[in-house]
């Protein structure tokens, strides 16, 4: 399996904060059966940045975009987010989308980079004769974007939700819109009963796993920062037991739905060098 979305550009990522850097990070993933890495973009600077680690490294992939707690960080230069897009070690869009968990930045200015955004995409995909798909963030704000992506022209059966953390209800929009939905070590925390619920309700063919790393460990690790890649590896094993799923069916599953949406090879375990995690 891969790490599809964390943030190997911040800081946590960098020695000393942590052993090894980037390098490291990836051989601790591999060591827990975690063959690769989707790092994130956040920004219009970020995803130069996020670019640079990708094409350092055979198992990492990025994506580019604003996120829309960085809504405020202007100018976003798109034609910046364009030229990354076009090399092939992108794989998407995003993160974008909206977040009402935070008062900053504005919900309106949130509102206005995401229709930009989302124009600038349209137009990317009509110039460039192909489509990426979007990772979104979405936060407390199914009710705004559920419409605002069905109205876009875009087809938002190429798009993941990720870090899904609400209830079935968010997750029936979701499921409607024929996107796909993907968790993180929230979804390991066992007070966490609506999302519980919530992962019920989702088809294993519709389902990725993600860390959000440097955030977001999962149990038992989750008073630990940085979260790390190889983590991903925890969250994987907890979905397929609430699935009902045993691990290597579910790890099947999830790698077809991730090298089908983002359209990578995600790289095959060397089980010999597994030493926790799964086989
Ligand atoms: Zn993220």
């Amino acid at each position: 399996m891969i790490d599809t979305h964390c943030h190997l550009t911040f800081d946590d990522f960098a020695p000393p904060m942590c052993s090894g850097g980037v390098p490291g990070v990836l051989a601790r993933a591999k060591q827990h059966g975690v063959t690769g890495c989707i790092t994130i973009s956040t920004t219009t600077v970020d995803c130069e940045a996020a670019l640079a680690i990708a094409k350092a490294h055979d198992n990492v992939w990025c994506t580019s975009g604003v996120h829309p707690l960085y809504s405020d960080e202007a100018p976003h230069v798109w034609s910046r987010m364009g030229e990354v897009a076009r090399d092939a070690k992108c794989v998407a869009w995003g993160e974008l989308g909206l977040d009402k968990h935070y008062e900053h930045p504005p919900f309106a200015l949130q509102r206005q980079v995401l229709d930009e955004q989302l124009a600038f995409i349209k137009g990317w995909h009509s110039e460039a004769g192909r489509v990426l798909p979007i990772v979104l963030h979405c936060r407390e704000a199914f009710e705004d974007l559920c419409p605002v992506l069905r109205d876009s022209g875009l087809d938002c059966t190429r798009m993941v939700f990720h870090c899904f953390t609400a209830s079935d209800r968010e997750m029936r929009l979701l499921l409607d819109l024929g996107s796909m939905v993907s968790f993180t070590g929230v979804a390991t925390y066992t007070n966490a009963r609506e999302l519980h619920k919530a992962i019920a309700l989702a088809p294993p063919e519709r389902i990725m796993i993600e860390t959000d790393a440097p955030f977001l460990s999962p149990h038992p690790h989750r008073s630990t920062r940085p979260c790390e890649p190889w983590m991903a590896s925890i969250t994987a094993g907890v979905i397929a037991q609430r699935k009902g799923m045993a691990l290597p069916a579910f790890l099947r599953t999830i790698n077809a739905n991730t090298e089908r949406f983002f359209g990578i090879r995600v790289p095959e375990v060397d089980a010999a060098r597994v030493e926790g995690g799964h086989p």
